[in-house]
């Protein structure tokens, strides 16, 4: 009761939640109450959840914010939000996103921006909240909910965990299964949760994530207690920092942000190693033409005779074009162009089978670091969160794509990756780092995160 009434407060200024379930979770409660009283109490039992938009829920709407798929609703429960119901946990509603998880802002979502909870000091301007899981952030920020899920495809969870003062983790590819969560680019999504703190992030992975029968790229490895690593010693632990990671034209506060990280982890116990990672300034190209090319083919799927929107042709090609004309954003549409672009004849070797390439040599540089070292630091985000609206980043639509600079990597990697608030910018706006492990290590992720929050 407490979070939906907070949520009927606040909702209308934050835009966090496209849709609430009040019912349904009272109702959920209830069973919850029942099975605490039987002494049956599951890991999660009767905490709060928001639930990205992008996570199929049985007969909930399941719009990943995009017109073309206005009041769909699914016969069907994703695995992820299935294994944290079935371990007692509540579902408050559904979170805005950018359109289909396409955005670093969550301005691209049919339903509207987000507003980032946090504003800077003497200033009353509205600031985005991240993205594209940025109602995710928002709603744990503003105590909209106890945790949410989110997705992670270039930086979608570690971009707004930052930008918002939470804790995000992307696990390493196919630690959690993607079954019934809407595909953007399947080589490169991940699910993870958003939290106010480590601890609680540590427990909300330990129930999403799950091999699935479902999703064969899904993995067959038992899942750690992760929250048993909080505590632990760094003593012995040798913490990578890239230079590559040093980017032109990086603020002073970043820079004073990663060498104060620095400075925690050394007084922790760990040994700093300088690395370097080579192939770093090729990620944010190689990834705008993998992650649009696997759209492409994704999302061809909306044609207005299987899912939610159909607009009437005067055949069916006619239909075809009128709907996705209708039903997607210009966000949307411009990854369909690009990908259809870089995968047709001609062009297919010369981008991407070229950038697949790029990837390999991203991966082996990672892997090449992580013999000398056990895991690395690098600021999660460029800058702090910025104004609704900036009119420099609408008009190029590549400017927005810089946001994802330090996060790109981990996806074309494979790799778990977690962001952690480490403190605040000038105007007093949250900023975090990123810590990236070896596949399956998200627990000395956050062993090291615990020393940092
Ligand atoms: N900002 C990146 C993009 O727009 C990442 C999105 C994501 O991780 N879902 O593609």
């Amino acid at each position: 009761d407490a979070y939906i009434g907070a949520i009927e407060a606040a909702n209308d200024v934050i835009n966090a939640y496209v849709t609430v379930t009040g019912d349904k979770a009272r109702d959920m409660a209830k069973a919850s109450d029942a099975r605490i009283a039987e002494g049956k109490a599951g890991a999660l039992e009767g905490i709060p959840l928001g639930i990205k938009d992008l996570f199929s829920t049985r007969d909930v709407h399941t719009q990943a914010c995009s017109a073309i798929l206005n009041r769909f609703k699914p016969k069907y429960e994703s695995t992820v939000t299935q294994n944290l119901w079935d371990d007692g946990a509540i579902m408050l509603g559904k979170l805005n996103m950018d359109e289909f998880a396409m955005g670093s802002s969550n301005e691209t979502s049919h339903y509207g921006p987000v507003i980032n909870p946090w504003k800077a000091s003497g200033s009353n301007a509205q600031l985005v909240p991240g993205g594209s899981s940025g109602g995710s952030a928002a709603a744990v920020a503003a105590h909209l909910c106890a945790g949410a899920t989110a997705t992670d495809t270039g930086g979608s969870i570690r971009q707004p965990a930052a930008l918002t003062g939470t804790v995000g983790i992307k696990p390493t590819y196919g630690r959690c299964s993607r079954w019934g969560v809407v595909a953007f680019a399947s080589s490169l999504d991940q699910a993870g949760p958003i939290a106010r703190d480590v601890r609680d992030t540590a427990i909300l992975l330990k129930s999403m994530a799950s091999v699935d029968a479902k999703d064969t790229t899904s993995v067959d490895l038992p899942v750690p207690d992760y929250e048993a690593s909080l505590g632990q010693s760094l003593k012995g632990m040798r913490i990578g920092i890239p230079k590559e990671y040093r980017v032109d034209g990086m603020s002073d506060e970043i820079e004073k942000l990663w060498s104060q990280g620095i400075a925690w982890l050394k007084d922790a116990g760990a040994e700093i190693v300088d690395i370097s990672l080579p192939h770093t300034k090729y990620a944010l190209p190689a990834y705008y033409i993998v992650a649009p090319a696997e759209a492409s083919s994704n999302l061809a799927r909306y044609d207005g005779v299987r899912y939610g929107l159909r607009v009437d042709g005067k055949d069916i090609a006619d239909m075809y074009e009128k709907t996705r004309a209708a039903g997607f954003g210009a966000e949307v549409k411009r990854r369909i162009m690009i990908g259809t672009y870089v995968l047709s004849a001609g062009y297919y070797d010369a981008y991407y089978l070229q950038a697949q390439k790029v990837r390999t040599l991203i991966k082996r540089d990672f892997e090449l670091a992580f013999n000398d070292v056990d895991a690395i630091l690098t600021p999660a985000t460029p800058s702090s969160a910025f104004a609704i609206g900036d009119e420099a980043l609408a008009a190029d639509p590549v400017a927005m794509y810089m946001q994802d600079i330090f996060t790109v990597t981990v996806n074309m990697a494979g790799l778990p990756g977690l962001s952690v608030p480490a403190g605040l910018d000038a105007k007093g706006l949250p900023l975090g780092l990123q810590l990236i492990g070896r596949p399956f290590e998200e627990s000395t992720l956050f062993k090291t995160a615990h020393v940092i929050e």
